[in-house]
C-alpha cells in the first residue's frame, strides 16, 4: 500500500515537552477561544484528526460521541490516561491517507496542527471531505507560510524560500507550512464553502510571552483573531468550512460504533467483529482491536 510519508509520534513525549513544559499556554488559550468561535453548539458524531494526547478533546463539548484519530498508538494511549475509557470517546489509530469510516458518517471535523505534517495535504483532506455528511462542518488549522516573520526574514534576503508562493515549504523533514490561498483552493475544489477565517498567535513572540501576563496576550489575540477574515499574516490559521448539503447524503446516525468502520485496504463495509480484531469479509483482512484501542494501520498478520 503506497501512502505518502507519515510523521509519527510514536513514543514521543509531545505533550509532556511542548505544551506542558514547554511555555505553550499561550497558543492552548488561544486556540480554546478559537474552537469555541467555530465550532457548531451540538452534534452527534465529531472526528478529531490527529487528537494526539487529546489536549483539545474535553472542548467539544455539545457532541454525543468524539472519535479520537492519530497515527500514533501511544498517543491516543496516553489521551485514554487523560479523557478515561467511556462511550463518549473511541479511540482509533489509522492512517489519515486511508480513513477506516464510511462515507457521509460525521457532523464535524477537526484537524489541528496536524496539517502542518502532510506531504499529500489535498488527499488528506479528500479524506475529510468523504467522511463529512451532508452539511457537515470541518474546523481546520494550519501552520501559514505567509507569516509577518517569514516575509520580514525573505526581504532581508535571510530565508531562501518565498512566503508569497503558493507551494507548501517544507521547513523540516514532514514539517509544513501552506499558503492560505493555497489551503482555501484546495478545501473548494473538494466541494467545501468557507464561513469564517480566524488568525492566531498574532504575539507569539518570545520577548513578549516573557514581559507579557500571558492573560493580557491571550485577550489581545482573541480580539485581533477576527481580522483572520481580511488577511492572514499569523504563524496560524483557523478556518470553518462547511460541506453543501445537497452533495453528501448523511448516513443515519447509529450508536453501534461498528457501523461507523469500513475496511481501509478496500473500502468495504461494514466490518466483522471477531474476539480481538474486525475483519474484513471481502478482502478478509484482519484489523486489531487491543484495550480499546482500533488499529487500522496495517492489517494483522494471518
Ligand atoms: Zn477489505
Amino acid at each position: 500500500m503506497t501512502t505518502p510519508p507519515v510523521c509519527n509520534y510514536e513514543g514521543s513525549d509531545y505533550q509532556s515537552s511542548f505544551w506542558d513544559k514547554g511555555g505553550r499556554e499561550y497558543e492552548d488559550r488561544t486556540e480554546a477561544i478559537a474552537l469555541k468561535r467555530l465550532l457548531p453548539k451540538s452534534g452527534h458524531l465529531l472526528l478529531e484528526l490527529g487528537a494526539g494526547a487529546g489536549r483539545n478533546t474535553p472542548r467539544y463539548l455539545g457532541f454525543d460521541r468524539i472519535i479520537l484519530l492519530d497515527y500514533s498508538h501511544t498517543q491516543l494511549e496516553q489521551a485514554q490516561v487523560r479523557l478515561g475509557k467511556s462511550d463518549r470517546y473511541v479511540y482509533v489509530a489509522a492512517d489519515v491517507y486511508r480513513l477506516p469510516f464510511v462515507s457521509g458518517l460525521f457532523d464535524a471535523a477537526t484537524m489541528i496542527r496536524t496539517l502542518h505534517h502532510m506531504a499529500d495535504a489535498p488527499k488528506a483532506l479528500g479524506q475529510v471531505k468523504n467522511a463529512l455528511g451532508a452539511g457537515g462542518v470541518f474546523i481546520l488549522e494550519f501552520a501559514n507560510k505567509r507569516n509577518l516573520k517569514a516575509i520580514v526574514r525573505y526581504l532581508l534576503g535571510r530565508q531562501q524560500w518565498n512566503p508569497f508562493r503558493w507551494e507548501p515549504v517544507e521547513f523540516a523533514k514532514l514539517n509544513f507550512d501552506f499558503h492560505p490561498k493555497a489551503v482555501r483552493s484546495w478545501l473548494q475544489d473538494l466541494g467545501f464553502t468557507i464561513e469564517k477565517t480566524l488568525t492566531l498567535s498574532h504575539f507569539r513572540v518570545g520577548f513578549l510571552k516573557r514581559i507579557m501576563p500571558t492573560s493580557i496576550l491571550v485577550f489581545l489575540d482573541s480580539l485581533f483573531q477576527w481580522t483572520g477574515a481580511w488577511w492572514q499574516f499569523t504563524p496560524s490559521v483557523f478556518m470553518r468550512a462547511k460541506v453543501a448539503r445537497d452533495i453528501t447524503p448523511y448516513s443515519h446516525y447509529s450508536a453501534n460504533v461498528l457501523s461507523y468502520f469500513k475496511c481501509p485496504d478496500c473500502g468495504h463495509s461494514p466490518l466483522i467483529e471477531k474476539k480481538d480484531h474486525l475483519e474484513c469479509s471481502h478482502c478478509r483482512k484482519k484489523w486489531g482491536v487491543k484495550d480499546g484501542i482500533f488499529d487500522f494501520r496495517e492489517p494483522i498478520a494471518n
